[in-house]
């Protein structure tokens, strides 16, 4: 398979060739086409296997391919991640992929200055990479707004349960319209993934890698 072949738009395909990426990975193989689809997705695939650009490419073409609304951009996609060294590494993957698009793509996690944050929330992100509880900090305080997002990703869910996230978690997924498409990646697919799954996706189609 080519990356052409799985439906992405010309300028994706041109920022995969300058990064240098010439066959998909298996994920991305089966993932692309799916999300693209507007599919719900449940991946087992560990760190490593391409799975950014699984669900990275897919999501940036279908917000590329809406107008954003006008006045300040609110995210119209999350990534739920459980550290800032992941937050970091898939933001910068989202912006190397996006580059010939026009997609803010802001980072919120602990340990850091919120005023840096939330004067990035307050000039519009359209992608909003995000660990739980310092994303519910910016939520409750009223900088960061979750009505407009359409795509939520819960990215290496298994390691958000095991750091004990499950309750921040589900107030940010109550805050996030219904109305979405929801891609869940872990390792693995134990009981609690299954169960995440059961209530928060719809009708997933399941990727193994
Ligand atoms: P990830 O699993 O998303 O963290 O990706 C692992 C590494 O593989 C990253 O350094 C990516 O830049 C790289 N990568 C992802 N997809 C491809 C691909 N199709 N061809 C070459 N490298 C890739």
């Amino acid at each position: 398979r080519t990356f052409e072949s799985l439906g992405l738009s010309s300028a994706l395909l041109r920022a995969l060739d300058s990064s240098g990426y010439t066959v998909p990975t298996p994920i991305q193989a089966q993932a692309i086409p799916l999300v693209l689809d507007g599919q719900d997705l449940l991946g087992a695939a560990q760190t490593g296997t391409g799975k950014t650009a699984a669900f990275g490419l897919p999501m940036l073409q279908r917000l590329s391919k809406e107008t954003p609304p006008k006045g300040p951009r609110k995210p119209r996609a999350l990534v739920l991640v459980p550290t800032r060294e992941l937050a970091v590494q898939v933001a910068d993957s989202l912006k190397e992929y996006g580059r010939h698009l026009r997609m803010n793509v802001t980072t919120i996690f602990g340990g850091a200055g919120l005023q840096p944050q939330i004067e990035n929330l307050r000039r519009g992100v359209d992608i909003l990479v995000a660990c739980p509880g310092r994303l519910l900090d910016h939520m409750d305080a009223g900088h960061a707004k979750l009505d407009a997002v359409e795509v939520l990703v819960l990215d290496e869910a298994d390691r958000m349960l095991d750091m004990g996230f499950l309750p921040q978690m589900k107030r940010i997924l109550a805050r996030v319209p219904k109305e979405r498409q929801t891609l869940l990646f872990s390792a693995t697919f134990e009981d609690r993934i299954k169960a995440l799954a059961v209530e928060h996706l719809r009708k997933p189609r399941l990727v193994e890698v």
